[in-house]
This record gives structure tokens, C-alpha cells and sequence, in this order.
């Protein structure tokens, strides 16, 4: 198909099909390396996700997971398959500034305060954000009266919301969580799935988490697509029919804990008993 040809066709795939999809894998392999030693990391994966929907990627380490991400934020390339996010390649989305990345390393840099790495999505983008906005912003990660302070001033869990306050400050249309509260303690981290659930319902984004927290993905998702490893599959995907806003309170009642166990189980279900992908020889 010719260049000009594909772009018709993609036109008018955005006119019917993606109207509604936030995101749309389809077929995704993903081989590292080469013939000599190649990893699997992703055989023929097909998801998608509603526009303004919060999907959960549940999977022990190395299912693929990150590899995913990765591919949606057009850091990675598929080695077959297609993917696009509002009916976009994942390249044009990223260039059209659309995409909030958090990652399980905070990356702020160490030499700004708070206020300047939250501004800096903006100063990148050629697109100041308004004053107002960063305020608000810091407010609502609770870090008033630390705007000036640099992150080796700050604790783990306080970097890990500037580093959300960062993804969220263009109001971008796609939020792409890679564990982003992973290194923090259990109290912490709830308190700020909490805070995350906020922030992306004042957004209307669609957003995908990278978890291998079964409790996480329950509490935050309105799916989860669980995935065992070597190479990575999609093994189950469960809606999540809890009302929202979703809160503590609800973290000990039947309907979460039976969601949690149905969770477990097809997660269980793609290892053996010893934790291994079921299938591996050792
Ligand atoms: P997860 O996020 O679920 O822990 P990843 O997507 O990081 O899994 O990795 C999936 C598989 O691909 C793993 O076996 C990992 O070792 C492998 N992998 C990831 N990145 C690379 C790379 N750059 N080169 C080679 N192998 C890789």
C-alpha cells in the first residue's frame, strides 16, 4: 500500500473504529536480541482499551509488562503486530505531546525544586503552564510549602507524586503508569493509589498501569488483563465492577476481597507452585 494509501485508511479507520478506543494492540510480538539468543518477550498480544478507561496490567516479572508500556510510549518498537492510542501510531502521539509517562523511577532532576520539575513537561513543549495549575497541583499532592525544596530533600513517596504531578501537568489525553509507587511502603502506596485515582478521574484520561500487585490493580482499574511470561500472553481479562470513587474503607470488604481472589487465581493459574511460568523446563 502506498504512503498516501495508508493515510486514507487510517482516516478513515479514526472515523469508525478508534473512535471509541483509547488503546489498541493487535498481534503484538516483541523479540530482543538476536538469532543466536533471542528473548520472546511477547507473543501476539490483542488488547484494547475504552477512550477514558483505567486498565490494569497484572503479570509476575518479566511477562512483558514493562515491554508493553514501553511500546505505547514509542520508547520500543513491536517486532510484528500494530498498535494505536486514540487511533494514532504511538510516534504521532508522543510528538503531538499527548502522552503523561510516570515510571517506577521517579527521574525528577536533582537540581530543580518541586515547582520547576512539575513546569517542565510545559518548558519542553514550548507551552508554559500557568502558574495557577502548578499550584493546584502541588496542593493536591499535599507538597505546599515544599515548592522550592529539591528532590534529595524529598522523600521516596514524595518524589514519586511530583513525578505524577509531572505526567498529569499538560492534562495529557493518555497516562502511562510503569509501578510508579513500587519502591514505596504498603501505607504509603495506598495513600497514594488514593491520590492517583483523583488526579486521573479530574483528568478523563485513559490510563494503563503496569502492576504486579493483585490489591493495586483491584483498587485502580475498571479492567485488569493479567499475563504469564515466557513469552508473554494475555491469560485473563476481568472488568472490575466496583463503584467509584474507590476508597479505603472498601479495601476490606467481601466484593473487593472476592475480586482479589479471582484475580489470584487466573494469575496462579499462567506460573506453577513454585512461582516459574507454567511450561518452563528448569
Ligand atoms: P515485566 O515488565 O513484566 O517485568 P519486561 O517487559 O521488562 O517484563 O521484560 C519481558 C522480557 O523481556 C524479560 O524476559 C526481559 O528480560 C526481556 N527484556 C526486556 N527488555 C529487554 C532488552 N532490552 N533486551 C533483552 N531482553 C529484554
Amino acid at each position: 500500500m502506498t504512503p498516501a494509501a495508508e493515510a486514507v485508511e487510517r482516516t478513515a479507520d479514526r472515523g469508525t473504529r478508534n473512535v471509541a478506543t483509547g488503546i489498541d494492540l493487535h498481534g503484538v510480538s516483541k523479540v530482543y536480541g538476536d538469532a543466536h539468543k533471542a528473548v520472546h518477550a511477547l507473543d501476539e498480544v490483542t488488547l484494547t482499551a475504552d477512550r477514558g478507561s483505567f486498565t490494569a496490567l497484572l503479570g509476575p516479572s518479566g511477562c512483558g509488562k514493562s515491554t508493553i508500556l514501553r511500546i505505547l510510549a514509542d520508547l520500543d518498537q513491536p517486532s510484528s503486530g500494530t498498535v494505536t492510542i486514540h487511533g494514532e501510531p504511538p510516534g504521532d502521539i508522543r510528538r503531538s505531546h499527548q502522552l503523561g509517562l510516570a515510571l517506577q523511577d521517579p527521574s525528577l532532576l536533582p537540581w530543580r525544586s518541586v515547582r520547576d520539575n512539575i513546569r517542565l513537561p510545559g518548558q519542553v513543549m514550548h507551552m508554559p503552564v500557568p502558574s495557577d495549575r502548578v499550584d493546584g497541583l502541588i496542593e493536591m499532592i499535599g507538597l505546599k510549602g515544599f515548592e522550592k525544596a529539591r528532590p534529595g530533600e524529598l522523600s521516596g513517596g514524595m518524589r514519586q507524586r511530583v513525578a505524577i504531578a509531572r505526567a498529569i501537568v499538560t492534562h495529557p489525553e493518555i497516562l502511562l503508569l510503569d509501578e510508579p509507587f513500587g519502591a514505596l511502603d504498603e501505607i504509603t502506596r495506598q495513600r497514594m493509589n488514593i491520590e492517583l485515582q483523583r488526579l486521573w478521574s479530574d483528568t478523563g484520561a485513559t490510563a494503563l498501569l503496569v502492576t504486579h500487585s493483585v490489591s493495586e490493580a483491584a483498587f485502580l482499574a475498571d479492567r485488569v488483563i493479567i499475563m504469564s511470561p515466557r513469552p508473554g500472553r494475555i491469560i485473563g481479562d476481568i472488568p472490575v465492577e466496583l463503584p467509584r470513587p474507590r476508597t479505603r474503607e472498601m479495601l476490606s470488604t467481601p466484593d473487593f476481597h472476592a475480586i482479589c481472589d479471582h484475580l489470584s487465581a487466573v494469575l496462579y493459574s499462567g506460573t506453577d507452585s513454585d512461582g516459574t511460568a507454567a511450561g518452563d523446563t528448569p
